[in-house]
């Protein structure tokens, strides 16, 4: 099956709607940016650039680099979007495993570039402003459709539990998650997305998608900041964010006593656990939350949290969206309501595989594992624990790091936790939590463990409770369990 290059298709319906608001209310049409990446894609070729061939970019958040992903359609190439805040030897890494011959880059990350073409001489590199300046061109080069099941983008997972694992995006994963989406959000004539996340995750490239897709702008925010987030949705008209739990935390704490105006309609939280208390005090700010569970394999949520059910279902990720189905299982057997095991899932936006690696361990008779734990209620609803890898055994005993980081979020003066387990002669493993405290808030942890102790089961309480300036988090917030440890004291 072909699909029209879903741009040309947008530009074709309404070319003079808002694509994208970005600073200081600079806003550019869907026609714009149609000419924008016509103009890229050509430049593109002109580079040599063949289809099915990996282009890489290393880009911060940008107009130009929106238009970008949409040049990529007409060249049939596909795009694989580096994380920024990769060191060298990873990018080159991740440069190799793509096989990328050509890299896009940002000027900021010039000198990086140049490094990484050092490295590898057959890397042939580009700025994206010279990519951008080219004049407009009517090219009879450029490709007018796609085939659906052809990759569009090649993403890394973020890296949380190994080294990243580059997902094959097809046009049809991204176009089921954005139709999954819509039919679970709903879209208005008023919808406009904040992106402050970043775009090189499937978090923020999916609403570059759905925005051109669905016909809606998004409002580009660069750097995440909460008072410039808290600004948009309060004055730019935002109907609809995308966020992770620490950045939802802070943009609760800047705004004060204020409200969200009615317009307001979403504040998708993802990417990780929520903990309950940031949730209920969302509810109790009139916030409306709606907790999603999904992954780079995904093409963004699998599962999310339908408004009507945000107070009775608290905590939960939802059902899966419309195409997508989901099974708890452990040792190859579908478990029963209400157990715990792994979340194995399917549907039209799951991943055929990653880029050059097997993965018969990953995908059983069609089913994604993914190496998380969850279980679903009476009523079907998910509920995800934790991740396999970071399951702390004690005593024999499952203890879910996240349910212990939720407990110590709760306290008041704690921003944020982080729980690890440390090897234990008696128990096998034990929690160790680390602890960033509020501003002005005084350590004590005694009182945290009393805290705990009212809360959590004497298995789960925590040997040790330490406070730290900060925890360790990749570019896409998430928090690195794994590297906990490190920050013991020595
Ligand atoms: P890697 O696969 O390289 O270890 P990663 O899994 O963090 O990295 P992503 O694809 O960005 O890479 O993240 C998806 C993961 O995030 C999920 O598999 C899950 O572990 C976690 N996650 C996402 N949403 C939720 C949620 N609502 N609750 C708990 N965990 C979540
Ligand atoms: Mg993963």
């Amino acid at each position: 099956m072909r699909m029209p290059i879903w741009l040309e298709k947008r530009a074709s319906l309404t070319p003079d709607a808002v694509a994208v608001e970005s600073e200081q209310n600079r806003r550019i049409t869907f026609a714009e940016l149609r000419q924008r990446s016509r103009s890229m894609a050509a430049e593109l070729l002109n580079m040599g650039v063949q289809p099915e061939e990996t282009v890489a970019c290393l880009c911060d958040s940008s107009l130009e680099l929106i238009a970008l992903v949409h040049s990529i359609p007409y060249t049939g190439a596909m795009l694989m979007p580096l994380n920024t805040r990769l060191t060298a030897p990873e990018l080159l890494y991740q440069l190799q495993d793509s096989q990328s011959r050509v890299l896009i880059y940002s000027d900021s990350f010039a000198h990086i570039a140049a490094e990484l073409k050092q490295a590898n001489s057959m890397l042939q590199i580009l700025s994206i402003h010279e990519l951008s300046n080219t004049a407009a061109v009517v090219d009879t080069r450029l490709l007018h459709d796609v085939a659906a099941d052809a990759v569009y983008t090649i993403m890394y997972t973020s890296g949380t539990t190994g080294a990243p694992k580059g997902v094959l995006q097809s046009y049809s994963n991204h176009w089921s998650s954005a139709i999954g989406s819509m039919l679970n959000l709903g879209l208005t004539e008023q919808d406009k997305w904040l992106v402050t996340v970043p775009l090189f995750h499937i978090s923020g490239l999916s609403i570059l998608l759905r925005s051109v897709i669905y016909g809606i702008p998004i409002v580009l925010q660069p750097k995440f900041a909460p008072e410039q987030a808290n600004a948009a949705i309060m004055e730019q008209g935002v109907t609809i964010m995308s966020v992770v739990s620490n950045m939802l935390a802070r943009m609760l704490e800047a705004m004060g006593e204020a409200r969200y105006p009615q317009s307001f309609r979403c504040m998708l939280l993802g990417g990780g656990p929520a903990p309950l208390a940031l949730l209920q005090a969302c509810v109790e700010r009139g916030i409306p939350v709606m907790q999603t569970y999904g992954m780079t394999e995904t093409c963004s949520q699998f599962a999310t949290l339908s408004p009507q059910y945000m107070l009775s279902k608290l905590g939960s990720a939802g059902k899966p969206l419309f195409q997508s189905e989901l099974r708890i299982v452990s040792s190859g057997v579908e478990l029963p309501t209400g157990q715990a095991g792994e979340i194995v899932v399917r549907g039209p936006n799951v991943t055929s595989g990653y880029f050059n690696r097997d993965a018969k361990d990953s995908f059983i008779d069609g089913w994604l594992h993914t190496g998380d734990i969850g279980y679903v209620d009476q009523e079907g609803f998910l509920y995800v624990l934790d991740r396999r890898k970071d399951l702390i055994i004690s005593g024999g005993e499952n203890v879910y790091p996240a349910e212990i980081e939720a407990v110590l979020a709760g306290h008041p003066a704690v921003l944020e936790a982080g729980v690890a387990a440390i090897a234990d002669q008696a128990w096998g493993q034990r929690p160790v939590a680390f602890v960033v405290l509020r501003a002005g808030e005084a350590f004590a942890e005694g009182e945290l463990l009393d805290y705990c102790r009212a809360r959590l089961a004497k298995y789960k309480l925590p040997a040790e409770i330490y406070a730290v300036a900060e925890l360790p988090r990749n570019a896409a917030g998430k928090l690195l369990r794994r590297e906990l440890l490190a920050l013991l004291p020595q």
